[in-house]
C-alpha cells in the first residue's frame, strides 16, 4: 500500500458523496467533495474535510466534466478519486486519464471497463470464463438479413436484439417473429448509432419471466478475488430499482455458490481489480449473465447488511493496493436485508419533485439503517436524479427483515415534497412480493392494476 495516498476526490453528489466519506472516516482519509452550483451549501458537504466547486448544475459542466474534476484534484492534494456511481463511474476514457494524470481511480483500468462496456467483448470473456450466458452468439450481427434469420430460428422466438454498447435500458428491441426481424433490426441499429455512437447489434433469446439476480464482487490487485453473496432486484419500473433484497430467495444455495465462484474465476482472468457486479437473469431454475457494472452500485448496502462488510472501504483499499484481508471461506451471510429507494417524485406520473423539504423524519430501531444526505431544510434539485434515501433493513430472517421495512417505512415521514413513500409502503403489503421471488414484471402489473 502506497502510505502516501491519503486524499480522495469524491467526483459524485448525494447520498453516495456522503457513504464515501464515511468509508474515508473509516480508513483514516481526508475526503474532499466535488460539487456542482447545484449542490453548493448542501448539508453533506460540512461533513467532508474540503469542498470544491467544479461547475454549473448541468451535469456536462461538472460531475460529468473530467478536466474540472483532474484540477479539483490536483487544486485539493487528493490522490485518489472515487467516482461513486452514475456520472463518470464507467467511463473509461475517464479511467485511463485519471491514470494519465497519475492519480489513482477506485475502480478498474480503462481497459477492463472498456471490454466490459461492450456487451458484446463481455460475454465473450463471461463464456471464456464458463459464466453462463443468455442463449445466442456472442458476436456482433451481420449485415445480412438471411444470415440474421438464420440466427433469430435457431435460437427461437422471441429474441432480442441488442446495442452492444448500450446501457440504461436503451436500445433493445424485442422481435416476436420472422416477419418482424428486418424493422426491427434497422430500427435498433439507427438507435445504437444515435445513442451509443455504435451501430453493433447483437442476438439473444428473449427471456419471458426472470428474476434480476445479481453477483457481488471484490477483487484486489494481488491475485484475490471473491464473491460478496447475490441480491434480488426483480421489484423494477421500466429497467429502475426500486426494491433489492439479499439474499435471493428460493434458489438453491449450491446453485448461486457455483456461479458466484465462476464470477470471482471470471474477475481473476480478466485482471478485474475493485467491486462489481455480475448481473443475471434467472427463470426456470438458471442463470444468464447479461451484463458486469464496473462500480459500486446503488444496492451494495443490502450485501453489507448480511455479510457485515465495508464494500466502499474495502473498494478504496483494494483501489490504493492493499490485499484483501479475507478469504472466500470468511465470507459469510447472516439473516436477510431489504433496501428500500426513496424518490421525491410524484407517486402516479413518477415525474421528479424538485423543492425544499419542510420536514424529515427518518427511522430507526434494531436493524434499520438509512442512507441520506437530505434533512429537514434540504433543497432539492431538479438537476439530477431523484433518489433522496434508501431505507435498508436487517432481520435475522426474511419475514423479520421485511417486518422492520414495514415498520421503517410507516416512520418515514418527508414533507414539502412528493416522494414515494406511499407506494413502498403498499408495495411491502403486497403478498406477492412478500411471498418472494417475483418476476421483473411484478411491480409494473401491480400499478397497472392498482387502483
Ligand atoms: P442495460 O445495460 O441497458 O441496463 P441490460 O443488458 O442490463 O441493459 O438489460 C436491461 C434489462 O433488460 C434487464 O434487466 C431485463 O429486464 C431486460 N433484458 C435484457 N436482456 C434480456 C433478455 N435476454 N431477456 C429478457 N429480458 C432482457
Amino acid at each position: 500500500m502506497t502510505q502516501s495516498q491519503n486524499t480522495v476526490l469524491i467526483a459524485n453528489r448525494g447520498e453516495i458523496a456522503l457513504r464515501i466519506i464515511r468509508a474515508c472516516r473509516r480508513l483514516g482519509l481526508r475526503a474532499v467533495c466535488a460539487f456542482s452550483e447545484a449542490d453548493r451549501g448542501a448539508a453533506y458537504l460540512d461533513l467532508a474535510d474540503d469542498a470544491i466547486c467544479v461547475g454549473p448544475a448541468t451535469a456536462s459542466k461538472s460531475y460529468l466534466n473530467i478536466s474540472a474534476i483532474l484540477a479539483a484534484a490536483k487544486i485539493t492534494g487528493a490522490d485518489m478519486i472515487h467516482p461513486g456511481y452514475g456520472f463518470l463511474s464507467e467511463n473509461a476514457d475517464f479511467s485511463q486519464a485519471v491514470a494519465d494524470a497519475g492519480l489513482t481511480l477506485i475502480g478498474p483500468s480503462a481497459d477492463v471497463m472498456r471490454r466490459m462496456g461492450d456487451k458484446v467483448a463481455a460475454k465473450t470473456a463471461m463464456i471464456a470464463s464458463g459464466v453462463p450466458c443468455v442463449p445466442g452468439p456472442d458476436s456482433v450481427l451481420p449485415n445480412d438479413i438471411d444470415e440474421i434469420t438464420r440466427i433469430a430460428n435457431e435460437i427461437g422466438y422471441p429474441v432480442i436484439l441488442k446495442a452492444a454498447g448500450g446501457g440504461g435500458g436503451r436500445g433493445m428491441r424485442i422481435v416476436k417473429s420472422a416477419g418482424a426481424l428486418a424493422d426491427a433490426f434497422m430500427l435498433t441499429k439507427q438507435e445504437a448509432q444515435r445513442y451509443f455512437n455504435n451501430p453493433d447489434i447483437y442476438m439473444e433469446k428473449f427471456l419471458e419471466k426472470p428474476r434480476h439476480v445479481e453477483i457481488q464482487v471484490i477483487s484486489d490487485s494481488h491475485g484475490t478475488a471473491l464473491w460478496l453473496g447475490d441480491r434480488d432486484c426483480s421489484m423494477q419500473r421500466r429497467h429502475q430499482k426500486m426494491i433489492e433484497e439479499a439474499p435471493a430467495p428460493d434458489i438453491d444455495r449450491a446453485l448461486i455458490a457455483k456461479i458466484g465462484e465462476r464470477c470471482a474465476a471470471s474477475c481473476r482472468e480478466i485482471g478485474y481489480v475493485g467491486a462489481g457486479t455480475f448481473e443475471f437473469l434467472y427463470e426456470n431454475g438458471e442463470f444468464f449473465f447479461i451484463e458486469m457494472n464496473t462500480r459500486i452500485q446503488v444496492e451494495h448496502p443490502v450485501t453489507e447488511m448480511v455479510t457485515g462488510l465495508d464494500i466502499v472501504a474495502m473498494q478504496i483499499d483494494v483501489a490504493r493496493g492493499a490485499a484483501l484481508t479475507l478469504a472466500q471461506s470468511d465470507v459469510r451471510t447472516e439473516g436477510h436485508s431489504f433496501e428500500c429507494r426513496i424518490n421525491a417524485e410524484d407517486p402516479d406520473t413518477f415525474a421528479p419533485s424538485p423543492g425544499t423539504v419542510d420536514l424529515m423524519h427518518v427511522p430507526g430501531g434494531p436493524g434499520v439503517r438509512v442512507d441520506t444526505h437530505i434533512a429537514t431544510g434540504a433543497k432539492i434539485s431538479a438537476s439530477y436524479d431523484s433518489m433522496v434515501a434508501k431505507v435498508i433493513t436487517h432481520g435475522a430472517t426474511r419475514d423479520e427483515a421485511l417486518a422492520r421495512a414495514r415498520s421503517a417505512l410507516a416512520e418515514m415521514k418527508i414533507e414539502g415534497v412528493s416522494t414515494n413513500i406511499l407506494l413502498h409502503r403498499a408495495l411491502l403489503a403486497d403478498a406477492g412480493f412478500a411471498k418472494g421471488g417475483v418476476s421483473i414484471h411484478h411491480l409494473e402489473h401491480w400499478l397497472d392494476n392498482r387502483d
